[in-house]
């Protein structure tokens, strides 16, 4: 186990900066996940790491170990891949010991190593099958616990449950979490899914065109973004953007009024155009127009048992461009397309992003 820490990474391929200028330490045995839209360079940083890539400029550090100009097979790590790249001409036995023999690990330990890996992933009745005789889900064990079974300092995981269907993916992330508890092994985790980031990580690391966003706990991130890029993107549905003028009382927004908060007050200049940001979860339908803040027409409703969501525009007109707002309201509630709603925002839970540079304004 070692903390792994990157130090003013860059990687350009010609003249796109793949990342640019990336430091973060992930201490000893920590669970850190990498989240950013397709291409912001999630993968590329970890390649950087394993030694698959090579950086443009900065340092890396696996414990105190300089390993930058190492070549990968010495850093001690092992990486996962979404396309599990087992060996098919070999059983999930050698599949498992192969990375033990490639080191040169004498037989005895590689058989005690593969027998108790098979044992933590209950894939022991499939040691001797090879990788096209097992399901997706087993195949992705089996590349986990070949990585296991190395005993590396550090795990990197490159999206590995993206290939397994809903009910296998969501057994496999529970699993996954407590193997790190544990094994304890410093892991970085590269996915494009929110369940997966919010549920494993200690820390996430949140990144847009090679650059990072925010670095926090999953609450932290959710609760507490640091710019609307990263409010917008953990959330699902995400958190509402409402463009708002502030006429010195009140926010103006299509053609209604929300009553400005006192908190906000201060901050916003009457004349000024903000964006408001709130999360689904915190708009009710009021119980009455009197106690209502805005009033939407419904466009989608969206049943899911636990809770239904409201798909609803701000303005009765059909116009294409209609801004709309996503609701996460009670599974009892069951309006119709068409219907229109009064709608109550939980007004301590309003976030205000600077519409032109996507900071947080509060
Ligand atoms: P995804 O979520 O789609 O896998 P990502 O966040 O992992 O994306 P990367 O694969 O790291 O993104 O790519 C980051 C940027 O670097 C992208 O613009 C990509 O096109 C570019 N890139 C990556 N590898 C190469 C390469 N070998 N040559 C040229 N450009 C590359």
């Amino acid at each position: 186990m070692a903390r792994v820490y990157l130090e003013d990474i860059s990687r350009r391929f010609n003249a796109v900066a793949a990342i640019d200028n990336i430091s973060f330490e992930v201490p000893d045995g920590q669970f850190w996940v990498l989240v950013g839209p397709s291409g912001c360079g999630k993968s590329t940083i970890l390649r950087t790491i394993a030694g698959l890539e090579t950086a443009t400029s900065g340092q890396i550090f696996i414990g105190d170990r300089l390993v930058s100009s190492i070549p990968a097979r010495q850093r001690d790590v092992a990486m996962v891949f979404q396309n599990y790249a087992l060996y098919p001409h070999m059983t999930v036995a050698e599949n498992l010991a192969f990375g033990l023999r490639m080191r040169k690990t004498d037989s005895t330990t590689v058989k005690s190593r593969v027998d108790a890996v098979a044992r933590s992933l209950d894939i022991v009745h499939l040691l001797d099958r090879r990788p096209r005789q097992l399901s997706g889900g087993q195949q992705q064990r089996v590349a986990l616990g070949r990585a296991i079974a190395r005993q590396p300092q550090v795990f990197l995981l490159d999206e590995p449950l993206s290939n397994l269907d809903a009910q296998l993916r969501d057994d496999t992330r529970a699993e996954l979490k407590q193997l790190h508890q544990r094994l304890g092994i410093t892991t970085i985790y590269v996915t494009h899914d929110q369940v997966e980031a919010m549920t494993l990580a200690d820390q996430i690391v949140v990144l847009n065109q090679g650059q990072i966003q925010q670095i926090g706990d999953p609450q932290t991130i959710y609760g507490n973004p640091a710019n609307q890029m990263v409010a917008t993107f953990l959330g699902s549905p995400p958190m509402n953007i409402l463009s708002a003028l502030y006429d010195g009382t009140a926010l103006q927004i299509e053609s209604q009024r929300l009553p400005c908060p006192d908190r906000l007050q201060h901050l916003l200049e009457p004349g000024h155009r903000y964006n408001i940001g709130i999360r689904p979860e915190h708009i009710q339908i009021a119980a009455d127009s009197s106690n209502s803040h805005l009033t939407v027409t419904v466009h989608v409703v969206e049943p899911l048992g636990r809770e239904t969501l409201i798909r609803a525009a701000l303005s009765p007109d059909n116009r294409g461009s209609v801004p709309m707002v996503n609701m996460q309201v009670l599974p009892n509630v069951k309006p119709q397309p068409g219907d229109r709603l009064p709608i109550q925002l939980d007004l301590t839970m309003l976030f205000v992003f600077d519409p032109a540079t996507g900071s947080r304004l509060m």
